[in-house]
């Protein structure tokens, strides 16, 4: 599995940075957003270093569908508050003008009560 190790979010899934997960399987790590912008603000990483959305290929369409359903199980288990009223979204910035900082496939999960500090 490719891995770059000048990469922060490679450092955070092998423990060299430390960071507060909150969920660890073969392919993806979960930890809290060191900046939250949200109540509720989680970042979900596969442990593979792909770049970006635009990288990622049909070998990695199973991966993310798991980020998105894991998405939705952590969101409510974190606190972000259930059925309609509630809600959490979902945001995956890619490439400089998209908004992305780290490159590293992350998709930010935020939720709970607004008004937010973003969005
Ligand atoms: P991007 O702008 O690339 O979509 O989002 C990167 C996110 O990573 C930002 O929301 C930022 O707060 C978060 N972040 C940057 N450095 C660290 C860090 O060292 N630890 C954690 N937990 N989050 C980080
Ligand atoms: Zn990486």
């Amino acid at each position: 599995m490719h891995t770059d190790p000048d990469c922060l979010f490679c450092k955070i899934v092998s423990g060299r940075i430390p960071a507060r997960k909150i969920h660890e399987d073969d392919e993806l790590v979960a930890f809290h957003d060191i900046n939250p912008a949200a109540p509720v603000h989680f970042l979900i990483v596969p442990r593979e270093h792909i770049e970006s959305l635009a990288e990622a290929s049909e070998h990695h369409q199973a991966l993310l569908g798991r980020m998105m359903l894991l998405a939705a199980r952590l969101a409510p288990a974190q606190g972000a508050n259930p059925g309609r009223e509630g809600g959490f979204r979902i945001v995956i910035n890619n490439g400089r003008e998209g908004g992305q900082e780290v490159l590293h496939l992350h998709m930010h999960v935020m939720g709970g009560p607004r008004p937010w500090r973003r969005g």
